[in-house]
Protein backbone atom coordinates (compact mmCIF):
# COMPACT_ATOMS: atom_id res chain seq x y z
CA UNK A 1 0.00 0.00 0.00
CA UNK A 2 2.95 2.56 0.06
CA UNK A 3 2.13 3.76 -3.25
CA UNK A 4 -1.60 4.79 -2.16
CA UNK A 5 -1.68 8.70 -1.34
CA UNK A 6 -2.15 9.18 2.20
CA UNK A 7 -5.39 8.76 3.72
CA UNK A 8 -7.72 11.94 3.39
CA UNK A 9 -5.58 12.86 0.61
CA UNK A 10 -8.10 11.70 -1.75
CA UNK A 11 -10.81 13.78 -0.39
CA UNK A 12 -8.80 17.27 -0.26
CA UNK A 13 -8.14 17.15 -3.80
CA UNK A 14 -11.39 16.19 -4.58
CA UNK A 15 -12.74 19.49 -2.50
CA UNK A 16 -9.86 21.45 -3.74
CA UNK A 17 -10.60 21.00 -7.14
CA UNK A 18 -14.85 21.23 -6.76
CA UNK A 19 -14.09 25.26 -5.44
CA UNK A 20 -11.12 25.87 -8.09
CA UNK A 21 -14.03 24.67 -10.52
CA UNK A 22 -16.36 26.90 -9.02
CA UNK A 23 -14.25 30.01 -8.88
CA UNK A 24 -13.57 29.44 -12.04
CA UNK A 25 -17.14 29.50 -13.35
CA UNK A 26 -17.79 31.63 -11.19
CA UNK A 27 -14.73 34.16 -13.09
CA UNK A 28 -15.79 33.70 -16.13
CA UNK A 29 -19.93 34.46 -15.50
CA UNK A 30 -18.44 37.54 -14.31
CA UNK A 31 -16.86 37.92 -17.11
CA UNK A 32 -19.86 36.98 -19.16
CA UNK A 33 -17.69 33.95 -20.75
CA UNK A 34 -18.41 30.22 -21.21
CA UNK A 35 -16.29 28.56 -18.37
CA UNK A 36 -15.83 25.75 -21.09
CA UNK A 37 -13.62 28.16 -23.08
CA UNK A 38 -11.07 27.73 -20.06
CA UNK A 39 -8.83 24.86 -19.33
CA UNK A 40 -7.39 23.94 -15.94
CA UNK A 41 -3.86 22.66 -16.01
CA UNK A 42 -2.89 21.42 -12.50
CA UNK A 43 0.58 22.51 -11.94
CA UNK A 44 1.66 18.98 -10.33
CA UNK A 45 5.33 19.88 -9.95
CA UNK A 46 7.29 18.23 -6.89
CA UNK A 47 4.10 16.04 -6.25
CA UNK A 48 4.27 12.63 -6.07
CA UNK A 49 2.34 10.58 -9.32
CA UNK A 50 -0.18 9.10 -6.74
CA UNK A 51 -1.50 12.56 -6.93
CA UNK A 52 -1.76 13.17 -10.03
CA UNK A 53 -3.63 9.85 -10.47
CA UNK A 54 -6.25 10.93 -7.85
CA UNK A 55 -6.78 13.89 -9.80
CA UNK A 56 -6.63 12.50 -13.16
CA UNK A 57 -9.63 10.15 -11.43
CA UNK A 58 -11.17 12.90 -10.63
CA UNK A 59 -11.21 14.52 -14.23
CA UNK A 60 -8.35 16.32 -14.56
CA UNK A 61 -6.31 15.98 -18.36
CA UNK A 62 -4.06 18.99 -17.96
CA UNK A 63 -0.61 18.45 -15.97
CA UNK A 64 2.07 21.23 -15.88
CA UNK A 65 5.27 20.44 -15.10
CA UNK A 66 8.47 22.79 -14.67
CA UNK A 67 11.54 20.47 -14.69
CA UNK A 68 12.16 18.01 -18.24
CA UNK A 69 13.60 15.40 -16.24
CA UNK A 70 11.10 15.06 -13.36
CA UNK A 71 8.38 15.47 -16.25
CA UNK A 72 9.81 12.99 -18.53
CA UNK A 73 9.75 10.54 -15.55
CA UNK A 74 6.20 11.00 -14.61
CA UNK A 75 5.55 10.49 -18.24
CA UNK A 76 7.22 7.87 -18.51
CA UNK A 77 5.54 5.92 -15.70
CA UNK A 78 2.01 7.49 -16.37
CA UNK A 79 0.81 8.65 -19.60
CA UNK A 80 -2.78 8.01 -20.57
CA UNK A 81 -3.25 8.62 -24.16
CA UNK A 82 -6.29 11.62 -23.06
CA UNK A 83 -3.67 13.27 -20.73
CA UNK A 84 -2.06 16.39 -21.88
CA UNK A 85 1.53 17.51 -20.26
CA UNK A 86 2.05 21.05 -20.18
CA UNK A 87 5.89 22.29 -19.83
CA UNK A 88 5.52 25.59 -18.14
CA UNK A 89 9.17 26.26 -16.84
CA UNK A 90 12.38 27.47 -18.58
CA UNK A 91 14.18 25.49 -20.96
CA UNK A 92 17.98 25.30 -22.10
CA UNK A 93 18.48 24.48 -25.38
CA UNK A 94 20.40 21.40 -24.50
CA UNK A 95 17.53 20.08 -23.49
CA UNK A 96 15.14 20.75 -26.77
CA UNK A 97 15.81 17.39 -28.11
CA UNK A 98 13.95 15.48 -24.93
CA UNK A 99 11.42 18.35 -24.81
CA UNK A 100 10.18 18.68 -28.86
CA UNK A 101 7.34 16.50 -28.52
CA UNK A 102 7.30 15.09 -25.35
CA UNK A 103 4.60 17.52 -24.37
CA UNK A 104 1.14 19.01 -25.59
CA UNK A 105 2.28 22.59 -24.65
CA UNK A 106 5.26 24.38 -24.32
CA UNK A 107 4.44 27.89 -22.38
CA UNK A 108 8.17 28.33 -21.91
CA UNK A 109 9.46 29.78 -25.05
CA UNK A 110 11.24 32.74 -24.02
CA UNK A 111 13.65 34.03 -27.00
CA UNK A 112 14.14 33.09 -30.52
CA UNK A 113 16.90 30.96 -28.66
CA UNK A 114 14.98 28.49 -27.42
CA UNK A 115 12.10 28.21 -30.65
CA UNK A 116 15.39 27.81 -32.87
CA UNK A 117 16.25 24.93 -30.55
CA UNK A 118 12.94 23.35 -30.78
CA UNK A 119 12.94 23.97 -34.67
CA UNK A 120 16.29 22.44 -34.84
CA UNK A 121 15.25 19.30 -32.50
CA UNK A 122 11.80 18.49 -34.68
CA UNK A 123 14.34 18.55 -37.64
CA UNK A 124 16.99 15.85 -36.04
CA UNK A 125 13.48 13.85 -35.27
CA UNK A 126 12.09 14.24 -38.59
CA UNK A 127 16.10 12.92 -40.10
CA UNK A 128 17.35 10.31 -37.86
CA UNK A 129 14.01 8.59 -35.94
CA UNK A 130 11.45 9.35 -39.09
CA UNK A 131 9.18 11.12 -36.32
CA UNK A 132 7.03 14.30 -37.40
CA UNK A 133 6.78 16.75 -34.62
CA UNK A 134 4.95 19.74 -34.86
CA UNK A 135 5.08 21.18 -30.74
CA UNK A 136 2.67 23.72 -30.20
CA UNK A 137 3.87 26.71 -28.62
CA UNK A 138 3.11 29.83 -26.35
CA UNK A 139 5.59 33.26 -26.09
CA UNK A 140 6.24 33.63 -22.76
CA UNK A 141 6.35 37.30 -21.92
CA UNK A 142 7.93 39.26 -19.09
CA UNK A 143 4.79 41.82 -18.85
CA UNK A 144 6.14 43.32 -15.31
CA UNK A 145 9.70 43.80 -16.64
CA UNK A 146 11.00 42.25 -13.49
CA UNK A 147 14.27 41.19 -14.09
CA UNK A 148 14.58 38.15 -12.34
CA UNK A 149 11.40 36.61 -14.71
CA UNK A 150 11.86 35.02 -17.36
CA UNK A 151 10.45 35.97 -20.67
CA UNK A 152 11.02 38.19 -23.75
CA UNK A 153 10.14 42.13 -23.36
CA UNK A 154 6.94 43.74 -24.88
CA UNK A 155 8.45 45.19 -27.37
CA UNK A 156 10.41 42.32 -28.60
CA UNK A 157 7.49 40.11 -29.12
CA UNK A 158 5.93 41.07 -32.50
CA UNK A 159 9.62 40.70 -34.05
CA UNK A 160 10.06 37.45 -32.59
CA UNK A 161 6.71 36.30 -33.31
CA UNK A 162 7.71 37.17 -37.28
CA UNK A 163 10.90 35.53 -37.15
CA UNK A 164 9.23 32.33 -36.14
CA UNK A 165 6.86 32.04 -38.93
CA UNK A 166 9.52 29.83 -41.10
CA UNK A 167 9.91 27.61 -38.13
CA UNK A 168 8.00 24.93 -39.26
CA UNK A 169 8.02 22.35 -36.93
CA UNK A 170 6.36 24.96 -34.21
CA UNK A 171 3.03 25.63 -33.84
CA UNK A 172 2.62 29.12 -31.76
CA UNK A 173 -1.07 29.27 -30.16
CA UNK A 174 -0.69 32.12 -27.86
CA UNK A 175 1.25 33.98 -25.11
CA UNK A 176 2.02 33.31 -21.91
CA UNK A 177 2.94 35.32 -18.78
CA UNK A 178 3.93 34.58 -14.72
CA UNK A 179 2.43 37.68 -12.93
CA UNK A 180 4.59 39.30 -9.91
CA UNK A 181 4.40 37.82 -6.43
CA UNK A 182 1.94 40.82 -4.52
CA UNK A 183 -0.22 41.36 -1.56
CA UNK A 184 -3.54 42.34 -3.37
CA UNK A 185 -3.81 40.30 -6.25
CA UNK A 186 -6.11 43.02 -7.88
CA UNK A 187 -2.40 44.35 -8.16
CA UNK A 188 -1.82 41.97 -11.14
CA UNK A 189 -4.93 42.51 -13.21
CA UNK A 190 -2.71 45.09 -15.50
CA UNK A 191 -0.22 42.66 -15.89
CA UNK A 192 -3.09 40.36 -17.50
CA UNK A 193 -4.63 42.84 -19.37
CA UNK A 194 -1.61 44.02 -20.72
CA UNK A 195 -1.02 40.61 -22.24
CA UNK A 196 -4.14 40.45 -23.74
CA UNK A 197 -3.54 43.61 -25.59
CA UNK A 198 -0.27 42.33 -26.73
CA UNK A 199 -2.45 39.47 -28.08
CA UNK A 200 -4.80 41.35 -29.65
CA UNK A 201 -2.08 43.71 -31.49
CA UNK A 202 -0.09 40.40 -32.20
CA UNK A 203 -3.27 39.19 -34.46
CA UNK A 204 -3.25 42.28 -36.25
CA UNK A 205 -0.05 42.03 -36.59
CA UNK A 206 0.79 38.49 -37.27
CA UNK A 207 -2.30 36.58 -38.50
CA UNK A 208 -0.53 34.10 -39.32
CA UNK A 209 -0.26 32.32 -35.95
CA UNK A 210 -3.14 31.30 -34.18
CA UNK A 211 -3.34 33.65 -30.85
CA UNK A 212 -6.25 31.94 -29.67
CA UNK A 213 -4.50 30.76 -26.24
CA UNK A 214 -3.84 33.19 -23.09
CA UNK A 215 -1.97 30.88 -20.50
CA UNK A 216 -2.11 33.46 -17.25
CA UNK A 217 -3.30 33.16 -13.80
CA UNK A 218 -1.80 30.93 -11.06
CA UNK A 219 -3.16 30.07 -7.13
CA UNK A 220 -3.68 33.54 -5.79
CA UNK A 221 -4.92 35.34 -9.12
CA UNK A 222 -6.47 33.01 -11.71
CA UNK A 223 -9.93 34.43 -10.78
CA UNK A 224 -8.50 37.89 -12.08
CA UNK A 225 -6.39 36.11 -15.03
CA UNK A 226 -10.05 34.88 -16.17
CA UNK A 227 -11.90 37.76 -16.20
CA UNK A 228 -8.81 39.30 -18.36
CA UNK A 229 -9.34 36.50 -20.62
CA UNK A 230 -6.99 33.73 -19.81
CA UNK A 231 -7.76 30.88 -21.64
CA UNK A 232 -5.42 28.43 -19.29
CA UNK A 233 -5.05 28.93 -16.13
CA UNK A 234 -2.13 26.86 -14.38
CA UNK A 235 -2.99 26.12 -10.65
CA UNK A 236 -0.85 24.23 -8.27
CA UNK A 237 -1.50 24.77 -4.55
CA UNK A 238 -4.66 25.39 -4.91
CA UNK A 239 -5.85 21.67 -5.81
CA UNK A 240 -2.29 19.90 -4.66
CA UNK A 241 -1.75 21.65 -1.40
CA UNK A 242 1.94 23.92 -0.80
CA UNK A 243 4.84 22.69 -2.07
CA UNK A 244 7.55 21.03 0.60
CA UNK A 245 10.69 21.29 -2.00
C1 LIG B 1 4.48 26.68 -10.08
C2 LIG B 1 3.90 27.38 -11.23
C3 LIG B 1 2.51 27.59 -11.33
C4 LIG B 1 1.52 27.18 -10.25
O1 LIG B 1 1.68 27.97 -9.11
P1 LIG B 1 0.68 27.87 -7.87
O2 LIG B 1 0.96 29.10 -7.11
O3 LIG B 1 1.04 26.62 -7.15
O4 LIG B 1 -0.69 27.81 -8.42
C5 LIG B 1 2.03 28.21 -12.48
N1 LIG B 1 2.87 28.61 -13.45
C6 LIG B 1 4.20 28.44 -13.39
C7 LIG B 1 5.05 28.90 -14.52
C8 LIG B 1 4.76 27.81 -12.27
O5 LIG B 1 6.08 27.66 -12.22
Amino acid sequence: MINQPPIGQEAIIAANLTRVRARIAEAAQRAGRNPETITLVAVSKTKPLEVIKVAYNLGIRDFGENRVQEALEKQAAFSPSDLRWHMIGHLQTNKAQKVCGSFAYIHSVDSLHVALALQRAAEKKLHVDETEVQQTVLLQVNISGETTKEGMTIEDAPAIARQLLPLSHLKVQGLMTVAPLVDDPEQVRSVFRALRQLRDKLRQEVPEHSWEQLSMGMTDDYHIAIEEGATIVRVGRAIFGERVK
